[in-house]
């Protein structure tokens, strides 16, 4: 078995894969504590039981309403009952989550939770987990494959037996062949020109699934997240308005409590984001940001609860979140859609699973709750490999698929036989440029157009005219970049012509000239196939799975 990636999704995937005694391999582009995983701050959601009015059933309530109605709601079911579970099976492994004074672990609200049911490491959360994880790869001796990029999947007579990934070190392509194959490759924040994602978020797992044949699913769902930083766009966690922080402003009002009357500052991403946007687009902004103001909190809480963003904003903005409130504003955080999987992360292809960011288990919908990724990264991780554990058990051997090493030395040979054209990054930088004005929070049918004609320009001279200078062959990020800047061409793509054919607002996508959620048109989720050229072709025949919960007006 291979795992592609080492975030929280892929090692979890291979952990449980070696201990139900699979031969299995991670292959990352990056050291393995260094994924996005680790920049994760505020928690992760669990019903452990602490608290009398919760459950898993409010749990998946909470995770529904958050998705706009659009989350599989078995798919949601399975993650929330699957998380007290989990988190007992980190704990047991040495995973230091910050308690509550008589020993239990602690947990903090979260926005759009019914109660407070977030776990957390302080605001470290994500790095914590990662590390415990870390620890039970070496407890189990997983080989992983630092600096080896993956650029394809092979797939021969409709059955997935591998991955073709080029070495870092040595400028070689290599034909991994494995009878399952597990893509934990994390999201596409890099589509836009600010982000809270790391530079590694490039939609790798996407792009290679997706060039495979397997459809991406929902790609039109981008989270924008209320409360980043102007000058860098890093995150300020939700954790700090979990803790009781308030959004100011240029008048000093608390705004949330015009738009979402009952939980304020704590109602879900996508209400909190369009609040501040609006605010700011009516001439309520300074610079074009609204402010978090942390200080009545005090020194003590704020140091013991929130240490890494109050150093976060000092380094970028020279404030001091104890004395003054930070500027923020909305930013690109994470990728609803992805790879389409069932409930056990496994895609159409068998023996092709994926799980964390980059895979559409369609727990998410049109909206995340935050706290919910860590969550699907470690649940979908651990149910991916069972899956898979069991299906290597039923197949036969697979062959080496010679044809898709060959494909990928003519493609990669071909991109840097050529002598002159376009650089990658100019192209990145229009497509950025292009998703940054057109896709983000409030999108309209001329603006969706333009992101889907200017993208699909940028695929055709990517395929004509992209130019990678550097011509070595070892540690070549030139060349690494450009493949990265193909894959997030097409997720980019994916996203505008989905965002463009959906005339509802839902969730994530609020259309001005379509303002209203329409039920009984859109239901249904987005499966975007790839064409070779030009943007991809929509189906709509995946039904969302609805369980207990009737769609209802969505309101905080
Ligand atoms: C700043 C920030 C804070 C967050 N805070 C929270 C939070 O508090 N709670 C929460 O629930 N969620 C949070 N999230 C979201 C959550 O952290 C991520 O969705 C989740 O960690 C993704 O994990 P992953 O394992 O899917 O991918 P990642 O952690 O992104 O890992 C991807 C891995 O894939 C590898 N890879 C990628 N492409 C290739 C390739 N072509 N070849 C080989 N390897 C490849 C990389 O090397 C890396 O190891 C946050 C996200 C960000 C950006």
């Amino acid at each position: 078995m291979v795992v592609i990636g080492g975030g929280l999704a892929g090692m979890r995937a291979a952990v449980e894969a070696a201990e139900g005694g699979a031969d299995v391999a991670i292959i990352s582009k990056m050291h393995p504590v260094r994924s996005h995983s680790g920049a994760a701050q505020g928690g992760i959601n669990a019903a452990l039981g602490n608290r009398e009015e919760d459950s898993t059933t409010a749990h998946t309530f909470d995770t529904v309403k958050g998705s706009d109605y659009l989350a599989d709601q078995d798919a949601a079911a399975a993650m929330c009952d699957d998380a007290p579970k989990q988190i007992i099976w980190l704990e047991h492994r040495g995973c230091i989550f910050s308690r509550l004074p008589d020993g239990r672990i602690a947990q903090r609200p979260f926005g759009g939770a019914g109660t407070p049911r977030t776990c957390y490491s302080a605001d470290v959360t994500g790095l914590v987990i990662l590390h415990t994880l870390w620890e039970q790869l070496e407890r189990f001796g997983v080989k992983v494959y630092e600096e080896y990029f993956c650029t394809a999947l092979a797939v021969d007579d409709g059955v997935g037996s591998g991955v073709v990934a080029y070495n870092m070190r040595n400028g070689d392509l290599e034909l991994v062949t494995a009878k399952a194959t597990i893509f934990a490759t994390g999201g596409a924040g890099r589509m836009y020109l600010k982000t809270t994602n790391g530079y590694a978020s490039t939609a790798d797992g996407m792009g290679i699934a997706y060039k495979a044949g397997i459809p991406l699913m929902d790609m039109e769902f981008m989270q924008f997240h209320p409360t980043t930083l102007k000058e860098n766009g890093v995150l300020m966690t939700e954790g700090a308005r979990g803790e009781g922080a308030h959004l100011l402003n240029a008048l000093g009002e608390r705004f949330m409590f015009n738009y979402a009357p009952n939980k304020g500052e704590l109602a879900s991403r996508d209400v909190v984001s369009r609040a501040e946007w609006t605010e700011i687009l009516a001439g309520r902004g300074i610079d074009g940001c609204v402010l978090l103001d942390m200080r009545h909190l005090g020194r003590e809480k704020i140091l013991e609860r929130l240490p890494q963003i109050r150093e976060l904003a000092l380094d970028a903005t020279g404030k001091d979140a104890i004395e003054e409130p930070i500027p923020i504003l909305p930013g690109a955080h994470y990728t609803m859609g992805g790879i389409e999987t069932d409930k056990w992360g496994a895609t159409r292809v068998p023996g092709v699973y994926a799980a964390g960011e980059c895979a559409n288990v369609s727990v998410h919908g049109a909206n995340r709750l935050g706290g919910n990724s860590l969550l699907e990264t470690i649940v979908f991780g651990a149910r991916s490999a069972t899956h898979a554990l069991d299906y290597i058990k039923k197949i036969g051997d697979v062959k080496p698929s010679e044809k898709t090493l060959a494909n990928e030395r003519d493609r990669v040979g071909a991109l840097l036989a050529r002598t002159g054209g376009t650089r990658a990054p100019a192209l990145r930088r229009a497509m950025n440029e292009t998703m940054s004005a057109n896709t983000f929070i409030f999108r309209d049918d001329a603006g969706l157009a333009k992101a889907v004609d200017d993208v699909t320009l940028v695929r055709k001279q990517f395929d004509e005219d992209a130019y990678v200078m550097d011509k070595s062959k070892t540690f070549n990020t030139d060349l690494v970049g450009a493949m990265e800047t193909d894959f997030l061409i097409d997720a980019s793509l994916a996203l505008a012509a989905g965002a463009r054919a959906r005339t509802e607002s839902r969730g994530a996508q609020a259309r001005t000239d379509y303002p209203e959620r329409d039920d009984a048109n859109w239901l249904k989720h987005t499966l975007a196939w790839r064409q070779p050229a030009g943007p991809p072709r929509l189906d709509y025949s995946r039904a969302v799975t609805i369980t207990e919960f009737d769609p209802q007006v969505r309101t905080y």
